[in-house]
């Protein structure tokens, strides 16, 4: 290609919204622009890098076995009604309307599309397993699309879903996509973990999570570097606190003045005790009903654990005022005793507390020498909270780190959750019906080459891994208009374009200055420059974007250098 006639639009600053680094070089190298709020463009170089990374993917998903299809983005509603997930899928599906007023969505994911044609097709033993993927737009209205591609309201996934006969099959198929995905991510120069995940609502579903490691990243990962464990903090299970009755006695429970002490930290202040002796009493909107949930103090409350003891479509903290509503006081002074009508959780590390302060749900007060128990009682203990960074491994007992990550992929066992509800089954080799156990395997294609932006760059731009870079090299001539520099740049070109490189010809009539901004914020592997020593001493320099120094080459000895570098592993 010839950056003269390239629509590679570079913007010399960082465009004003834009809020993480891939979103700023990419706009500003010309690979996107935003159209709307969660909606880009791909320009030609960013259109390259997808579909090189589509690629990687489809190379693993073909080496293990899986066959690419292509389903409608347009889903009809009969279907989501049929799971039950037309409404339980909530503000971020896409409904639309057709013009004999019926309803459709736009496939944010689609159990439902291919369990409902797996039903149709298959109805033998024979016919399985199968592994079906697609690559293709996805929708989604999120909440807060942002973060450029990373969290985008229309983006590119690849969907692969599994059928297999038994639970064995199943888990074949899972830990064959977890070394697909490894594969992938790896190829696409990505420094990541897979992570163990929550299952959501099935139940103890097995799921990783491939988190790349960066620190926008909207996952916390909790990591043992001692024993390999790794898990998205939602998940990870803390360690249980030791009893504090043997130390301590409980007290007889008093009520206690503590006016303008709504918060952990000011009660603490006011009475002179701990945050650990304290306890914080959230509310909870779960579907329709207020549930109350009991931490320590110091701790917080994790609301991933809170929704597996108390199962429900929508969990979210509850409003003021449906709190005062029905318990009659508001935030700040909130406790469970005498809590009437309410189901209460509290954390383990609640029940080992004594003598504890909690809000005696009156305006400005407060009990002391509260005890569970006897004090006030609950659903049940359970491990509710948030762990913290440097507490127990849950495998080993070490410390623990925690970084920041950016969920990249995501393997799940789906078990009969869509082929039970939706009747997709199989006859077994004695005549018997039974039901197709499924997994389900996303990649974000577009958030893989945003990520892979956030780990590999500097101050002067991108830095691509030669996987997935829009072109592997720049060839740029010093002086467009100097003839014999531009012959020995096109001889360089078109060697390199016969070799099977990917190559970019600066011919345009910028300063060199400009020429060399734009290759290094465009972040091609290698750049070579053609100036007046190549005419003069048959010599070019030879730059690789990770280093930091030119080489000089000679120009007839250029071509087979660049193409062993590019394509050596
Ligand atoms: P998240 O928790 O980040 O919202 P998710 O768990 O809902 O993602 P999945 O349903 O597992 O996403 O989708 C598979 C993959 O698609 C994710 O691992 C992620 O890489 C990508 N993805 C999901 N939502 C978006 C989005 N809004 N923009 C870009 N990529 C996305
Ligand atoms: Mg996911």
């Amino acid at each position: 290609m010839r950056m003269s006639k390239a629509l590679i639009p570079t913007l010399r600053d960082n465009p004003a919204e834009a809020d993480t680094v891939s979103q700023q070089l990419l706009v500003r190298a010309g690979f996107i622009r935003k159209s709307a709020a969660g909606l880009y463009h791909y320009l030609p170089l960013g259109k390259r890098v997808l579909q090189k990374i589509e690629t990687i993917v489809r190379e693993e998903m073909d080496a293990f076995g899986c066959q690419e299809l292509l389903m409608p983005i347009v889903q009809p509603a009969e279907l989501w009604l049929e799971t039950g997930r037309w409404n339980a899928y909530g503000a971020e599906m896409f409904k639309v309307t057709d013009r004999h007023e019926r309803q459709f969505c736009l496939g944010p994911t689609h159990e439902e599309m291919i369990t409902d044609l797996v039903r149709n097709e298959v109805n033998s033993y024979r016919q399985l397993p199968l592994r079906l993927y697609q690559i293709q737009n996805k929708y989604r209205d999120e909440k807060r699309p942002r973060f450029g591609l990373i969290r985008g309201r229309e983006f590119v996934m690849k969907d692969m879903y599994s059928f297999d006969r038994d639970p064995e099959g199943l888990d074949q198929c899972y830990w064959d996509m977890y070394q697909a995905y490894t594969n992938i991510f790896n190829r696409c120069g990505l420094k990541f973990r897979p992570i163990e995940a929550d299952g959501g609502a099935i139940g103890d579903s097995q799921t990783h999570e491939f988190t790349a490691l960066a620190d926008i990243g909207e996952n916390t990962v909790v990591y043992c570097e001692h024993c390999g464990y790794a898990a998205n903090i939602e998940i990870a299970p803390c360690p249980v606190p030791e009893a504090q009755s043997s130390v301590e006695t409980a007290l007889p429970m008093e009520k206690v003045y503590t006016p303008d002490s709504k918060t952990i930290e000011a009660v603490g202040n006011y009475l002179q005790v701990p945050a650990q002796k304290c306890i914080k009493t959230l509310f909870f909107q779960a579907d329709d009903e207020l549930i109350c949930v009991l931490a320590r103090g110091d701790h917080e409350v994790n609301d991933v654990k809170v929704q597996r003891v108390h199962p429900c479509l929508a969990l979210e903290l509850a409003e003021e005022e449906d709190v005062v509503k029905k318990v009659g006081c508001n935030f700040g002074s909130l406790g469970p005793v005498g809590l009437q009508g309410i189901k209460i959780y509290a954390d383990l590390a609640v029940e080992q507390m004594v003598n504890l302060v909690c809000g005696a749900n009156e305006e400005a007060y407060h009990y002391i020498n509260v005890n569970p128990g006897r004090d006030f009682q609950v659903e049940g203990y359970y491990d509710l909270r948030m762990m913290q960074e440097g507490e127990a491994c849950p495998k080993c007992g070490q410390k623990l780190d925690s970084a920041r990550g950016i969920e990249v992929g995501q393997i799940f066992k789906l078990g009969t959750k869509y082929s039970e509800t939706l009747g997709a089954t199989y006859l077994d080799e004695n005549g018997k019906t039974q039901v197709i156990h499924m997994g389900c395997y996303g990649v974000g294609v577009s958030r893989t080459m945003a990520a892979t932006v956030e780990q590999n760059h500097d101050e002067n731009g991108m830095i691509w891994p030669k996987s997935i870079a829009p072109y592997h090299v720049v060839v740029v001539p010093i002086s467009a208009k100097d003839e014999k520099q531009m012959a020995i740049a096109e001889q360089i070109y078109t060697d390199l374009q016969k070799r099977g490189v990917e190559v970019m010809l600066d011919d345009r009539n910028e300063r060199p200055g400009v020429k060399f901004k734009d290759a290094d914020l465009i972040g091609y592997p290698l750049r070579i420059t053609v100036g007046k020593k190549a005419v003069e001493e048959k010599i070019v320099e030879y730059k690789l974007r990770t280093a930091a120094e030119n080489e000089i080459v000679a120009v007839d000895e250029v071509v087979e250098k660049a193409v062993s570098y590019i394509f050596s592993e």
